[in-house]
């Protein structure tokens, strides 16, 4: 099988810019050898953000990016001069990325709208200086906070498809051949060589200049949710699918079984493939007579519609698209994506943890340890400075 320009899964290590350091600087000018304490605040390091883009069909430009790291706020410095912010970093991907943290398997976001921006990893946030610590009690102050720490995690993007119609059906159903009688046109992603072992998506065309998408599942084996075959890595392509479109040949022992296995390998996938609108499309009707039509349709599963098709003759396809596109335009019947009820990382949960962190690194001394410039003489610094109000006139 050639390479597959179909990528929809990746890993891919991140890490936010590390805040910058707030200054711990003093005022000097000619005349005014001990000014006050104006060392500015460091910036904020860059984030890691997610944005999702209609254009995209697939993971294949993240693929060979291993890495994605955001810059580092620069530190402050005198004069209460602010350091630049790091550099955001902004991963483009395709709607319905789903994104995992790839040592726990936690979910963590799901981007599903074109142009939606999601902050994956927050950039540390800049130390302040040491302007903001000058105080009745200390006004000399020669500390400042260090800025915030980078955060790294190495993610997962997984891309579920967005279709309308999702088919279901056992190898030689006739699901791809129906896709190709159908499809008006392709998606880039589907221009790899005929097979079952990629999902395919076919846009088909209905009246009024309207099409839907319809994907092509590889075929599900018996036990597949249990991982026996190809099945269960494309399973989850289906769960988005609007309409399930079971798929079984007119040949078929016993449609009703067919139809019952198959139906009992998604919902033990995800149950919630249960809830959704399903059609029923009896397929290779070409080599049925109407005598053999009549006999099949007398015991067909009763809960839900159902179509006999031919690809090669094009018998009921019209059909077809007409019980599809109403299913698909049945706001009764659209269910939402089970993932959006996750929770959302936003950054914000995190910021009790950041807190406690400056809290710990901010002395509530001065510490020698921290000082910027160790020219002054400390002693005679602090004497100096005793009567300082702590307002910026006074020096
Ligand atoms: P899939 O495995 O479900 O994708 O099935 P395919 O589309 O690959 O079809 C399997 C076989 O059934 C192929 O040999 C097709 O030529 C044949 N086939 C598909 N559709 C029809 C049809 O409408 N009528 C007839 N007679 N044969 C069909
Ligand atoms: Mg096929």
């Amino acid at each position: 099988m050639a390479e597959s320009n179909f990528i929809d899964y990746v890993k891919i290590l991140c890490r936010s810019g590390k805040g910058g350091a707030g200054s711990r600087h003093f005022y000097r000018a000619k005349y005014i050898p001990k000014g006050g304490p104006d060392g500015g605040d460091g910036g904020r390091g860059g984030h890691i953000i997610l944005r999702g883009n209609k254009n995209m069909w697939t993971l294949l430009p993240l693929k060979y990016q291993r890495h994605v790291f955001a810059g580092n706020g620069q530190s402050g410095s005198g004069n209460r001069s602010f350091g630049k912010d790091g550099e955001d970093k902004i991963i483009e991907v395709p709607c319905g990325t789903v994104v995992f943290d790839a040592e726990t398997g936690d979910f963590l976001c799901e981007v599903t709208q074109d142009g939606e921006e999601i902050k994956l990893l927050r950039g540390g946030r800049g130390g302040l200086g040491n302007w903001h610590f000058k105080s009745a009690t200390n006004q000399t102050p020669r500390y400042a906070q260090p800025g915030e720490p980078a955060i790294e995690k190495s993610v997962i993007l997984e891309l579920k498809l967005l279709a309308d119609v999702g088919l279901v059906g056992f190898p030689n159903a006739g699901k791809s051949t129906l896709l190709s009688s159908i499809s008006a046109a392709r998606p880039k992603i589907a221009d790899y060589p005929f097979t079952t072992m990629e999902p395919q998506l076919g846009i088909v065309s209905y009246r009024d200049n309207r099409s839907f998408v319809m994907a092509d599942i590889p075929g599900i084996i018996e036990g597949a949710s249990e991982g026996k075959g190809l099945g269960l890595r494309f399973l989850r392509h289906i769960e988005r699918n609007a309409v399930l479109l079971f798929m079984i040949p007119a040949d078929a022992n016993d449609i009703r079984k067919e139809y019952d296995i198959l139906l009992n390998e998604l919902t033990r996938f995800n149950p919630e493939l249960a809830d959704k609108h399903r059609v029923l499309a009896i397929s290779k009707c070409d080599m049925l007579d109407d005598e053999l039509m009549a006999e099949i349709e007398n015991d067909l599963p009763e809960d839900l519609p159902h179509v006999f098709i031919s690809a090669v003759s094009g018998l009921g396809i019209q059909q077809l698209k007409d019980m599809l596109w109403e299913a698909i335009t049945d706001e009764a019947n659209r269910i939402e994506p089970a993932t959006i009820t996750h929770r959302r990382l936003d950054g914000h949960h995190r910021v009790r943890e950041e807190d406690e962190f400056l809290f710990e690194n901010t002395p509530k001394e001065a510490d020698d340890d921290m000082l910027a410039d160790e020219e002054w003489d400390d002693e005679e610094w602090d004497d100096s400075w005793e009567d300082y109000d702590g307002s910026d006139d006074a020096r």
